[in-house]
């Protein structure tokens, strides 16, 4: 498994990579630390900062080069490899994932879909047809999926967390609100909508200072 990198600092690498894809594909051929921050919305401290910690890219005075920054932020982040993907959970979210049409930018395939409801095996989702769960440890082994998105309700998070790890997923990334437990060697990644929306309440209108008045540490 590769080296933990701080979360913040791998936010922002892949927020970097995606500006220089932009940059790419408009022709540009050099970006200045500050261009690259302001359009990652960050400082050009920031950016040097970030990217000495993958190396040495850049010259004094005269920047990056696009291409060979883009080439280098998809070796760090192992995007130099086609991963293929499976989706769990074959309901609304499921279904929506499945249509999408521009993981391919990254080199994630779309390889599987699976859930256990008999109704939705058999069903068209995207490119693909929903197979049954039971089908997975077979659909790894022969289609080399090691990552999956989680689209099951939160109830049933930890049950098909069992069934991809068993499988040999190495890579989970849940969309059920519930934490989900995984083997040393198992990465989960969450997707908190919900979580997302209370952040911005909290940003918006929070009341720290009353809140903690009106908490009884007895209660
Ligand atoms: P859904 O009820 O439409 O679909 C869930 C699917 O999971 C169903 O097809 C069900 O048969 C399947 N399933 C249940 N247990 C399973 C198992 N053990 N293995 C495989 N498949 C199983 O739910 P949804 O709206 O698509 O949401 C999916 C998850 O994402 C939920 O946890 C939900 O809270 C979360 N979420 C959804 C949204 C959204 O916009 N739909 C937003 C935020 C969070």
């Amino acid at each position: 498994m590769a080296p933990l990198v701080p979360p913040a600092t791998l936010g922002r690498l892949v927020t970097y990579l995606r500006v220089l894809t932009e940059l790419g594909a408009a022709g540009t051929e050099r970006v200045s630390s500050d261009e690259l921050g302001e359009r990652a919305g960050t400082s050009a401290f920031q950016v040097r900062k970030d990217l000495a910690t993958c190396g040495r890219f850049g010259t004094r005075g005269s920047g990056y080069s696009v291409a060979t920054l883009d080439r280098e932020l998809r070796r760090v982040l192992g995007l130099t490899r086609e991963w293929p993907v499976a989706i769990v959970g074959m309901g609304r979210l499921g279904q929506a994932l499945a249509d999408y049409p521009n993981f391919g930018e990254f080199d994630f395939v779309l390889r599987g879909a699976f859930d256990v409801d008999p109704e939705k095996v058999g069903m068209a989702a995207g490119s693909l047809v929903v197979r049954h769960l039971r089908e997975l440890p077979a659909a790894v082994r022969d289609e080399g999926i090691q990552m999956a998105f989680l689209t099951v309700p939160a109830s049933a998070a930890q049950d098909a967390a069992d069934e991809l790890v068993a499988a040999g997923v190495r890579g989970i990334l849940n969309f059920a609100p519930s934490v989900i437990h995984v083997s040393d060697g198992v990465r989960v990644e969450g997707v908190d909508f919900l979580g997302g929306l209370q952040r911005l309440s909290f940003a918006l209108g929070g009341q720290l200072t009353l809140a903690s008045r009106q908490v009884d540490p007895m209660a």
